[in-house]
């Protein structure tokens, strides 16, 4: 009997020695492993039949779908996963773009005045705006997204090259029926020569890209407990 309750014992400890060098080497990246992963849904504006064409020819369209794609790229290269609306020029409707869900919702498009306005005006309008909607559907949406807006707004602030007009408000409906916090960036003013310049010439899209993925880190760094 004693014998038995020796071997019993003795089974129970190798079983726990077993168990606890187990968790304490194989559970390690099984937990790495489990943080969750980051979504960010990135909708290039417009697309197919939606299009904001210029007189010049340039088309919004073309243009935010090429920073996005520079965009994706570096965020799934800093560890981000990244859904586009589009990747092609095709149409989407907004209620369709509105409806991808991630843990951000990031709209790309750039802004224009009428080519009746005189050069001399156009060439004092220029520069980003980034836009939030009250109208989020819940108090916890707008709160997050008016956070996203003010990260971003310091982080594309420091890019050389285009000014930081700051965060605006008005209803967008690619916004408002959005279940993501989310906001909507206005690149610059294509009917601006130093705008178009800027956001037609890939060089700058880098840095445009790393600006993008030092606020979603910065928006992020507010929720980590
Ligand atoms: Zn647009």
């Amino acid at each position: 009997m004693c014998y038995f309750m020796k071997n019993v014992v003795c089974l129970a400890f190798t079983y726990l020695l077993y168990f606890s060098f187990h968790s304490a080497f194989s559970q390690a990246p099984l937990t790495e492993n489990k943080l969750p992963v980051f979504r960010i849904v990135l909708d290039p504006g417009h697309g197919g039949k939606d299009s904001v064409t210029r007189s010049d020819g340039y088309q919004e369209k073309h243009i935010v779908l090429g920073i996005a794609m520079e965009v994706r790229n570096y965020l799934e290269e800093s560890g981000f996963e990244v859904i586009m609306t589009r990747e092609t020029d095709e149409f989407i409707s907004l209620p369709a773009r509105a409806a991808f869900k991630g843990d951000i919702f990031i709209s790309l498009h750039t802004n224009t005045v009428a080519d009746t306005i005189g050069e001399s005006v156009r060439s004092m309008i220029k520069g980003m705006e980034i836009y939030t909607d009250k109208s989020m559907e819940t108090v916890e949406l707008l709160n997050r997204s008016k956070v996203l807006a003010s990260a971003f707004r310091i982080h594309l602030a420091g890019l050389q090259g285009v000014k930081m007009r700051g965060v605006r408000q008005k209803p967008l409906a690619v916004l408002n029926k959005n279940q993501s916090p989310a906001i909507l960036i206005e690149l610059g003013f294509i009917s601006n020569k130093d705008d178009l310049a800027y956001l037609t010439n890939p060089d700058n899209y880098k840095e445009i890209a790393k600006a993008i993925v030092n606020a979603v880190k910065a928006y992020q760094l507010e929720f980590t407990p």
